[in-house]
């Protein structure tokens, strides 16, 4: 229970908000307590140097004075013009007595800035600290040559401004915006936990009726693409789940019907052949024919069946060089041995070995070659030609001489169960499962296959399958 609430969404997306949020507090506090006066300090000297340069471009223009007065004014500084002995030639005081380099009393310029009076450095900037006020203060210097062709020397002060105070009030208001951005992560996650997980919990409650064989697919996700596609995949699950359980329905009553009525017949002509035939050889020969043709038809629909709920379980199909000729000689020569009355004639023109799954084309060799047998014409023919096409594919032909088969039907036979509502000139004992089959074992090697047909002049069923070379 507690490992379930830890790993909740809730939980998650809180977790997440209040890693998130707590990492913004402390790059606040890293950026604006720990660094604010390294900070501080830097755009001081930033804004000196500036003012330094503002002033060494203005050096020759006429207003001189005022502009140097203007950007003192601007950068809250102080700034001195000595020539190389040390007199001054400008000044513009804006910090009174905070200025250290208008109180020579208070330190030595000549000795701070002696790297540029003796043309040693260009320029400098440092910090210096003002004892008499208890803080920092930065000195700019630097030469430069006035319209008169004079080297001079300028020299500015600004003030440190001491910033613990700044922090102290930035701390006040960082651990009340701490207080409220968490209270705020708890809120969101509370908020977004319930959008996101409300769906979710309805599609789970939704989905616990598939156990009970309730297939309706009303799945929704509340707008969350994730979620939708979740409602989705459980929908098509759904419809998919409910066809097969009709497909299961239709299946027990097929089956039931088709085992029912041979099984009837059987029992009906054992008891004609206790009770009523007696010796009579000739009437009891045929009632056995009738007998034994039953026990054959439920033979081939037990193994129609087997082999379907075979091919239901996602056949892997082996890719082996094999004779094709040679299986349909093998097959051919089985039914001849069976139907001896049949013509059942194969015109092989090719040798070439084929690739495909040996069982599998046997097995659809098998269930094409006994529908023509059941399903042909007076003459009793059937046809089975293998040749190579134009694409060096090997093809492989099985036509008889039947009624054909309805065009709308065409692409009805090779559903399961479906028969054709036609009454055939025999009664043909069938399933409706072989084209089914023959259909799956085709499509799952990815073979060519179909069927032309002509009322009245028989069907022709066919398929490809690759040679080595192609
Ligand atoms: P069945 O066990 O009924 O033969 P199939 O799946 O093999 O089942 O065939 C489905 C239906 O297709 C058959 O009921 C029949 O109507 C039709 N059919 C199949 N092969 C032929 C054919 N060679 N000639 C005419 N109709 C055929």
């Amino acid at each position: 229970m507690m490992l379930k609430q830890r790993n909740s969404i809730e939980m998650r997306i809180a977790r997440s908000l209040l890693f998130y949020t707590l990492f913004t507090v402390l790059l606040l506090w890293v950026f604006q307590v720990l660094f604010l006066n390294t900070y501080y300090h830097a755009l001081r000297r930033k804004s000196i140097i500036k003012a330094g340069s503002e002033i060494i471009s203005c050096i020759s223009a006429e207003n001189f004075d005022e502009r140097l007065e203007n950007i003192c004014y601007t950068h809250g500084m102080c700034t001195l013009i000595i020539d190389e002995h040390g007199t001054e030639v400008n000044s513009v005081d804006m910090l009174g007595r905070r200025c250290l380099i208008h109180s020579p009393a208070k330190f030595s310029l000549p000795n701070i800035i002696e790297p540029v009076l003796k043309g040693e450095q260009n320029m400098l900037v440092l910090t210096v600290s003002d004892k008499h006020f208890h803080n920092e203060t930065l000195i700019y210097a630097a030469a430069v040559t006035n319209p008169q062709r004079e080297r001079v020397i300028i020299v500015l002060n600004a003030n440190l401004d001491p910033v613990e105070s700044t922090v102290w009030i930035l701390k006040s208001q960082l651990r009340i915006i701490t207080a409220v951005l968490v209270i705020l992560a708890i809120i969101m996650s509370k908020i977004v936990a319930r959008k996101l997980s409300k769906p979710i919990q309805n599609i789970t409650k939704k989905a616990k009726r598939l156990a009970n064989g309730d297939y309706i697919a009303d799945y929704t996700g509340g707008g969350i693409t994730e979620v939708e596609e979740l409602a989705q995949a459980l929908n098509f699950s759904a419809e998919g789940l409910s066809k097969v359980e009709e497909l299961r329905r239709e299946l027990i009553a097929n089956v039931s019907h088709d085992l029912k009525t041979p099984l009837t017949m059987i029992k009906a002509y054992a008891e004609m052949i206790r009770d009523l035939t007696g010796d009579d050889k000739a009437s009891r020969d045929e009632q056995l024919e009738v007998i034994i043709s039953e026990s054959d038809r439920l033979t081939a629909l037990v193994t129609d069946l087997i082999r379907t709920s075979r091919e239901e379980q996602q056949r892997e199909y082996k890719k082996e060089a094999f004779s094709i000729k040679q299986k349909i000689d093998d097959i051919v020569s089985r039914f001849s041995q069976l139907y001896p009355d049949y013509h059942i004639i194969s015109e092989t023109e090719s040798e070439k070995a084929a690739i495909g799954d040996t069982e599998s084309i046997g097995q659809v060799l098998y269930n094409l070659i006994s529908n023509a047998i059941n399903y042909t014409g007076s003459d009793k023919t059937v046809r089975i030609k293998l040749f190579e096409t134009p694409q060096a594919a090997l093809r492989v032909e099985i036509s008889d001489s039947g009624r054909g088969i309805p065009q709308e039907e065409l692409p009805l036979i090779w559903e399961r169960y479906y028969r054709s509502k036609n009454t055939h000139q025999r009664p043909v004992a069938g399933t409706g499962l072989g084209l089914s089959i023959v259909k799956s074992a085709l499509t799952g090697q990815n073979l060519k296959f179909g069927v032309r047909s002509e009322i009245g002049r028989g069907s022709c069923f066919w398929f490809e399958l690759p040679t080595e070379n192609n």
